[in-house]
């Protein structure tokens, strides 16, 4: 015989985490405003002469880990990165423009 958990015991929404998103905001455009030791071969440069992160015909960063989801330069990874903060108003824009993936 199965028996159903209480609704009041289940949390309304899940945080808001980067554990548990498909790393939305790697879809930006990431301007390259210092030196923090980006590997060459993930730099590109805008159509104004300034250094971004190279993106992929979809879109993403190409330091992403497609796999994983992780990035793979986190240690060198951009300023502009850093300072993204999980559940911040641009956070959460992110998120809610790939809502389907949380479906
Ligand atoms: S900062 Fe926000 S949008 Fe970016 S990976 Fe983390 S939870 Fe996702
Ligand atoms: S460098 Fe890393 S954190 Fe920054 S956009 Fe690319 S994959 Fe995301």
């Amino acid at each position: 015989m199965s028996s159903s958990i209480p609704h009041l015991q289940l949390p309304a929404e899940p945080a808001v985490s980067c554990s548990n998103c498909a790393a939305c905001c790697c879809q930006l455009e990431v301007l390259l405003i210092s030196d923090t030791g980006v590997p060459p071969r993930f730099i590109d440069t805008d159509q104004w002469g300034g250094e971004v992160m190279l993106r992929l015909d979809d879109g993403w960063c190409a330091a992403l880990d497609r796999d994983s989801m992780r990035c793979t330069i986190y240690a060198q990874r951009p300023l502009i990165c850093r300072e993204f903060a999980e559940a911040s108003e641009e956070c959460l824009q992110e998120r809610s423009n790939l809502t389907t993936i949380y479906r």
